[in-house]
């Protein structure tokens, strides 16, 4: 990913190269070169203007460096500026005072919820965790069956409602995976739940109610790096409806431009966690702003 953006900005940066001391005029002109390459990589527009204003403000600034020369300062400040852009820290997962730490995913259908249950099960238990992995997507006919391939690969066991019990509720499976972690020694419980093609009130509401039921630890919201700027919108849509604590990114293995990764942070205010780069369960980790920043500039 980013391969785009990488190439423009150092192209950017390789016309800086040689100068004394930059004028105003090369800062505008840069300015204005990273404004484009953050355009065409698909980064929200008030996102981009923040950044273009900030990287303008900075070079202009007093932070002049006698053992940097102006190329390698812009690079510096651009290098800042995307780690900052991209939540600074990692965040890492906050355990609950008391097991079992419920984590809820939440996300439209092919975003790769329950892909990225079975990875982040498998990642736990790496960690010495003892997971479980609870089917609360009632909705598709396969979406418990597809969850129990997951967790076989994962290692991980699924609890699910009975089958010949009729469709059940998602809520009441929800509320009983937490009982059965508890029983059963598991200290995270992973709750998988329904998606929708597009955003939708009735799938907001069941997510909702789910929340209020298992009152979780974590809310993941989970989205496909390769929708772009929709990706934004569908960040906003869940925030408004059901509400998050931090966001998965998934297919960032696909997405060249990177839009997504580079403006959901700062329209949500949540942080990106995980970012889910392949569709084997190793292809997965905790997202690091610093690494993904220099890669960008690599
Ligand atoms: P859900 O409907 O949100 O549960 O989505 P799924 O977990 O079923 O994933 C939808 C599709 O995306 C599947 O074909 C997955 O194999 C694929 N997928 C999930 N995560 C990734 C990823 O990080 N990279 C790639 N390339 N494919 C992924």
């Amino acid at each position: 990913m980013f391969e785009t953006l990488s190439d423009r900005l150092t192209s950017v940066f390789s016309s800086l190269r040689g100068k004394g001391r930059l004028s105003e005029e090369d800062i505008n002109a840069t300015a204005r070169e990273i404004r484009l390459a953050l355009l065409e990589a698909d980064v929200a527009l008030p996102v981009v203007r923040e950044f273009i204003s900030r990287i303008k403000e900075r070079a202009r600034g007093e932070e002049v460096s006698k053992a940097l020369n102006p190329a390698q300062q812009v690079i510096k400040i651009v290098n800042e500026e995307l780690v900052e852009i991209l939540g600074g820290e990692t965040r890492q997962i906050r355990f609950g005072k008391t097991p079992p730490t419920v984590i809820m995913l939440a996300g439209l259908q092919g975003a790769g919820k329950t892909t990225l249950a079975g990875k982040l099960a498998k990642w736990l238990a790496a960690d010495r965790n003892t997971p479980l992995l609870v089917a609360a997507d009632l909705q598709r006919p396969n979406a418990v069956t597809q969850l129990q391939v997951v967790g076989e690969r994962a290692g991980t066991p699924v609890f699910a409602p009975e089958p010949g019990n009729g469709v059940g509720d998602p809520v009441d499976v929800a509320r009983e995976s937490i009982e059965h972690a508890k029983r059963n020694n598991h200290n995270v419980v992973i709750i998988d739940t329904a998606g929708r093609l597009g955003v939708d009130t009735e799938m907001m509401r069941q997510a909702a109610d789910i929340r209020d039921a298992v009152n979780p630890d974590e809310i993941l919201f989970v989205v496909d790096a390769m929708i772009g700027q929709d990706a934004v919108n569908t960040a906003q849509a869940f925030l408004d409806g059901v509400g998050y604590d931090a966001v998965a990114l998934t297919k960032l293995d696909g997405d060249a431009r990177g839009g997504a990764a580079l403006s959901i942070r700062h329209i949500t205010g949540r942080p990106i966690m995980f970012a889910s780069t392949g569709e084997k369960l190793e292809d997965f980790d905790l997202f690091h702003p610093d690494r993904m920043a220099s890669r960008i500039l690599d």
